[in-house]
C-alpha cells in the first residue's frame, strides 16, 4: 500500500489545479479543455508494473439498457464515479478518502491522463477501485465526426490495455452526460456494451467549495445512484470525509460499478 500524501500538500496541489477549473468538466456545459499545462512533470512513483491481477474485461448487464444511469433502487448501494484527470496528488488523496471508509470508486481515466501518469493505473486497481476508459483526449465526443470519436475511444482503451491487460471495465464519453446514439454504435465497436452516465451530479469540477459538493450529492442520492465526481479539484477531497460519513449513516454502501450492477 503506498502512504497517502500529506493532505495539506495535496489540497495545495489540488487549489493550483483548481486555477483550470471547469476546463476537464465531464458535464455538457464544460468548457473545451485548454491543452493541459505544462507542469514540470513530478517524479511519478514506479512505472506502472504488468498487471498481476486478472484483466477484467467490459460486460454486458442483462436487462440494463445500453447507456447505464444507475442501478437498482432495491438495494442499498451506490457507486461514486471519477473522471480521471488532473493532478495526481489530488487523485491520491482521494482513493485514500475512499479507502479509510472502505469505499470503493470507479475511475474513468483520460488516456492523456494515463499517459501522463502511469502509475496511477495500478494504484487505482490495487486499491479494490474499478478502472475504465474516459476517452483519449476529453473532447465533446458527441460533436466529433465519426473516425475522430472512434479513435478517441480506442486511443484511451489501447492505453487501458497496455496498462493492466484490459480495455477496462466501463466507458464514459467526454463533455456529456448522455451520449448520441452514434457514440454508443462506437463503443459497442471497441468493446463496450454500455456506456455509463450518471444520475447524481456532485459539480465538483465548477469548484462550488466542499459543502455544496455535499449538498449536491446528498440532496438526490438514493440506493442504486451512479454519482459524477472529478479528480483534480480540492473541493472534492474535502468532500469525501464527511460525504462517506453521511452515506455511512444512511447505510448506502460505496460499490463498485459492476459491483452496483451485479444481482
Ligand atoms: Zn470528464
Amino acid at each position: 500500500m503506498p502512504r497517502y500524501p500529506d493532505r495539506r500538500s495535496a489540497l495545495r496541489a489540488g487549489a493550483a489545479a483548481a486555477a483550470g477549473a471547469l476546463t476537464a468538466a465531464c458535464g455538457a456545459g464544460g468548457a473545451h479543455p485548454a491543452a493541459a499545462p505544462a507542469s514540470p512533470a513530478p517524479a511519478e512513483p514506479a512505472p506502472a508494473r504488468p498487471a498481476r491481477r486478472p484483466a477484467v474485461a467490459p460486460r454486458r448487464f442483462a436487462g440494463q439498457p445500453e447507456e447505464i444511469a444507475h442501478g437498482p433502487r432495491t438495494r442499498p448501494e451506490v457507486a461514486l464515479t471519477f473522471h480521471g484527470n488532473g493532478d495526481p496528488a489530488t487523485a491520491r488523496a482521494v482513493l485514500a478518502e475512499a479507502e479509510r471508509a472502505g469505499a470503493r470508486v470507479t475511475v474513468l481515466a483520460v488516456g492523456t491522463w494515463l499517459d501522463a501518469h502511469p502509475a496511477m493505473a495500478a494504484r487505482i486497481l490495487d486499491g479494490g477501485h474499478e478502472l475504465g476508459n474516459h476517452t483519449q483526449r476529453h473532447l465533446a465526443l458527441n460533436d466529433l465526426p465519426e473516425a475522430e470519436a472512434y479513435a478517441e475511444i480506442t486511443g484511451c482503451a489501447q492505453r487501458l490495455r497496455r496498462l493492466t491487460g484490459s480495455i477496462g471495465t466501463w466507458f464514459r464519453p467526454s463533455h456529456t452526460q448522455h451520449a448520441t446514439p452514434l457514440v454508443r454504435t462506437l463503443a459497442r465497436r471497441a468493446g463496450y456494451p454500455h456506456v455509463l452516465s450518471y444520475d447524481v451530479d456532485s459539480l465538483d469540477f465548477t469548484s462550488p467549495g466542499a459543502a455544496a459538493v455535499i449538498r449536491n450529492v446528498t440532496g438526490t442520492i438514493r440506493s442504486g445512484s451512479v454519482v459524477s465526481l472529478h479528480f483534480g479539484y480540492a473541493d472534492t477531497v474535502d468532500a469525501m470525509p464527511p460525504l462517506l460519513e453521511e452515506l455511512a449513516r444512511r447505510k448506502l454502501r460505496a460499490v463498485t460499478t459492476t459491483e452496483l450492477l451485479t444481482p
